[in-house]
């Protein structure tokens, strides 16, 4: 087994191509921001529930990605990301991907046994008492108490995740993958003082992780923007950033070990939160955007007229009949409110413009409607029916699609979080320099 030292950039942008027909056009906007200084590394994510809903094997997300690594020449690594995947979905994983969100969330919670909790808070001395975290002002006070409850209510998640690692070793040997935990699919937020006892038992099981999600406070649905207070968003990230420094020098955990925010796509009201931290911090960051890449290529479809609108309005008219089962597998990440879906006769008379202006995710656009853009987000299963009916029209359309989908990576994603510019057609977003109008 060859012993590589894969390691993952600083700044890196995870990206969901659920059709295997955009990754060129989603390199293209890594590209671009090459163009605009600053190296983003591309992961291409793909989760075992979207392999299965979809009917792809995650070989598929392996030859889209080098195909388009290779026609526009990118010099820089890439990853694929066998995005939250567990003991019982990591195997067929394990030939193609080089990168692995290992999750844990279901067994956060699992009383650990006495045992562990005994030995964790033995070894771990250096954790009671008073705790500054460096570059911020807030210092956290460690009980002998607080200790044992956090223990007892991470150490079992942890040590699954070890089990996940072991295996992944196991097949591709040390340092050929990176590998990310992941506790953001569950209901409460761990705090940054958590974050830091957890990634003392992420080191205590051996896992060079070089990524980390925890799930931050506010709502993070899939494809609309976050809910929630976004200047205490701003003092949480800024305290898991300090706390991470504070673990990879404690703990000796990799240098370049970030935060990895599951974004669920469209943050767009906290992305110069986290701006504001990298910068501030010099920190880096993964930000993983959810599937709404196949949001833009509807889009696409619905621009291009003829064919493509009338296909795009009939993936809206199966989603909305089937809309209670396409929201199960997602309720814990969208709000639907029924009562603001257009009926399938009304949307049967949308224009290009009707549609797309509805769908396309403009902050404070009159005709945005999140619950369309919800509902053909959870609506991927109808266009997979289709099968090459829908990959037809996409690759018959496919320079309009191709548009698109680079610039919504590009200027809505890549240029608020890594360059602090301002979001399309979103409220303006402070230039550097003058984000400092939050908490701090
Ligand atoms: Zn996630």
């Amino acid at each position: 087994m060859r012993n590589g030292s894969l390691k993952l950039s600083k700044y890196s942008i995870g990206t969901g191509d659920r059709f295997a027909h955009q990754a060129k056009a989603q390199l293209q906007a890594c590209m671009q921001a090459l163009d605009s200084g600053i190296e983003v590394v591309p992961v291409w994510n793909k989760s075992n529930r979207e392999h299965t809903i979809i009917g792809s094997e995650p070989a598929s997300v392996r030859e889209a990605a080098d195909a388009a690594v290779k026609a526009l020449d990118w010099k820089l690594p890439y990853f694929c990301d066998a995005d939250h995947i567990t003991l019982q979905t990591v195997g067929r994983f394990l030939d193609s991907c080089d990168f692995y969100t290992i999750d844990v969330a279901d067994f956060i919670g699992q009383p650990a046994a006495p045992d562990a909790i005994d030995q964790f808070v033995a070894r771990h001395r250096e954790l009671p008492g008073r705790i500054q975290l460096e570059g911020t002002d807030e210092a956290f006070e460690i009980t002998p108490e607080s200790l044992r409850k956090t223990a007892q209510k991470y150490l079992t998640a942890v040590g699954k995740a070890g089990e996940v690692y072991r295996t992944i070793l196991h097949s591709k040997g040390e340092g050929n993958f990176i590998s990310e935990v992941s506790m953001d699919e569950t209901d409460g937020a761990q705090s940054p003082i958590e974050l830091l006892i957890i990634l003392a038992a992420i080191a205590d099981e051996g896992i060079r992780v070089q990524t980390i999600a925890p799930r931050f406070t506010g709502r993070f649905n899939k494809g609309v923007d976050y809910v929630g207070d976004v200047p205490q968003f701003e003092q949480e990230i800024a305290l898991d950033v300090a706390a991470i420094a504070h673990a990879v020098r404690q703990y000796g955990l990799p240098e370049n070990l970030k935060l990895s925010v599951h974004s669920g796509s469209d943050k767009f009201s906290i992305y110069p939160a986290i701006h504001a931290v990298l910068k501030r911090f010099d920190a880096g960051v993964h930000l993983k955007t959810a599937g709404t890449t196949w949001l833009e290529e509807l889009i696409g479809l619905a621009e291009s007229g003829g064919d493509g609108l009338a296909l795009a309005k009939e993936i809206y008219c199966e989603a909305f009949a089937h809309r209670e089962q396409l929201c199960v597998p997602y309720a814990a990440v969208i709000d639907i409110d029924p009562a603001g879906l257009p009926s399938p006769d009304e949307v049967r008379g949308w224009t290009s413009e009707q549609y797309t202006s509805a769908l396309r995710h403009v902050r404070g656009a009159a005709a945005y409607n999140s619950n369309v853009r919800q509902l053909l987000h959870v609506g991927f299963k109808v266009a997979a029916g289709m099968g090459r009916r829908y990959l037809d029209l996409l690759e018959s359309n496919e320079a309009v699609i191709a548009k698109d989908v680079t610039e919504n990576l590009y200027a809505r994603h890549i240029a608020p979080v890594f360059l602090g510019r301002g979001a399309l057609g979103g409220s303006p977003v402070a230039v550097e320099g003058k984000t400092a109008s939050h908490a701090f």
